[in-house]
């Protein structure tokens, strides 16, 4: 069917009943031994190649309009594949500096012994993109949104530099989702998923992918091989299930988020909202040039910068979970200075923004009211 909807690709793209059975569900094919006299290539989980595998992948392409792809062990086996399949020694890639943390470890721990040369940029200071390419780059990695602070980069400007000079680009599109943002429909080469957030949605699984044209993944597909960051029946077919209500589920995320960042911008117990749906925010327009929808992260400053009144802030809220990762139905909320960036020296993170009031809201799928009631009777006790 052409021009079919996220809603009904979801649903229906990928689903495999390769063998006969009448279920209208891909059936689990729990099995690490298969016939090899029956098809034409041999068929094994650690050749990502798999039916349950493959139905995973059918649906993420149909959704981020990729020819092909890989699904993963995790985000970073996604990302760290990716990146080592790409590069090799004496390469130079240009890093955004408001990446992951995971994937800034990788890249400053692993990269050195593999001599991959590497740069941190703020691809939102004007040339400072331009400046950082050098003769042996090869490969452009950027994050938007960014955590925790919501950034956005311009993706169409950053994949015409790269064209334009012969340079691969790859972005990681954990925290928009398929559903809000399509980086390959804007020049990007390569998207990379941590599953584990939106994709999977029900906090209760690690995995990961990588979308992109058949040609790049067959050329990634020959170290994942050797990396071996393959991922096992029972989860794939979770994550197909789990893939059924994403458009649902991230639709009502950023419903639900925009709601609560105009909440939050109009109470005075709340000093700055950080989410690209707001007119206030920085990068706004690029966000609304390049996003679907804004998303259901975003994170804000309460007034008051102890720490111990933050923590008094978080066993306030009833509803609301502090807790770590992001992207599940259930809102939770976590401090950044005393979680992900707790190694990051205080006047380095102040410097960009990552004060000790800062909060990130990884925004559910509940009722929306419920949410402010909670928010709106923690902060009045501030
Ligand atoms: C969580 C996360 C990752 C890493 O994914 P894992 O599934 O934990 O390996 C990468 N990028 C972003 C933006 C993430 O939030």
């Amino acid at each position: 069917m052409e021009n079919i909807s996220v809603e009904s690709i979801c649903i229906h793209s990928g689903t495999s009943n390769a063998n006969g059975t009448s279920g209208v569900n891909t059936p689990i094919y729990a099995s690490s031994s298969f016939h090899y006299r029956d098809t034409q290539e041999n068929i094994y989980p650690r050749y990502f190649n798999t039916i349950n595998q493959n139905a995973i992948v059918e649906k993420l392409c149909a959704l981020e309009g990729t020819e092909d792809g890989l699904v993963m062990s995790s985000g970073m086996a996604a990302i760290s594949t990716t990146l080592l399949s790409l590069l090799k020694p004496s390469d130079h890639a240009v890093f955004f500096n408001e990446i992951y943390g995971g994937t800034y470890n990788l890249v400053i721990s692993e990269f050195s012994k593999l001599g991959i040369e590497y740069t941190f940029v703020d691809l939102n200071q004007p040339g400072a993109l331009e400046n950082a390419i050098k003769e042996n780059t090869k490969l452009i990695y950027v994050e938007s949104p960014s955590n925790p602070l919501l950034t956005i980069v311009d993706i169409k400007a950053i994949a015409r530099t790269a064209k334009d000079r012969n340079l691969l680009t790859v972005i990681d599109n954990t925290f928009a989702s398929p559903i809000n943002q399509n980086p390959v429909r804007l020049g990007i080469d390569v998207v990379v998923h941590s599953g584990t957030k939106y994709l999977g949605g029900h906090s209760d699984l690690c995995f990961g992918a990588i979308l992109t044209t058949k040609i790049l993944k067959e050329s990634i597909l020959k170290s994942a091989l050797n990396f071996g960051g393959s991922i096992n029946a029972l989860d794939s077919y979770l994550i197909e299930r789990s893939l059924k209500t994403l458009a649902l589920r991230v639709e009502r995320q950023s419903e639900n988020a925009q709601l609560i960042a105009e909440f939050l911008e109009r109470t005075s117990k709340v000093k700055k909202v950080y989410y690209p749906g707001l007119p206030t925010h920085e990068n706004h327009a690029v966000a609304k040039e390049q996003m679907k929808g804004f998303g259901g992260m975003l994170s804000f400053e309460i007034a008051s910068s102890n720490l111990q009144e933050v923590n008094r802030f978080l066993d306030n809220l009833q509803l609301i979970q502090p807790a770590l990762s992001l992207g599940g139905v259930e809102t939770i909320i976590c401090s950044p200075v005393l979680t992900s960036h707790i190694k990051v020296p205080k006047e380095e993170r102040e410097r960009v923004g990552i004060t000790d009031g800062l909060l990130r809201l990884s925004v559910g799928a509940e009722n929306v009211k419920d949410l402010i009631v909670d928010l709106k009777q923690a902060l009045e006790k501030l």
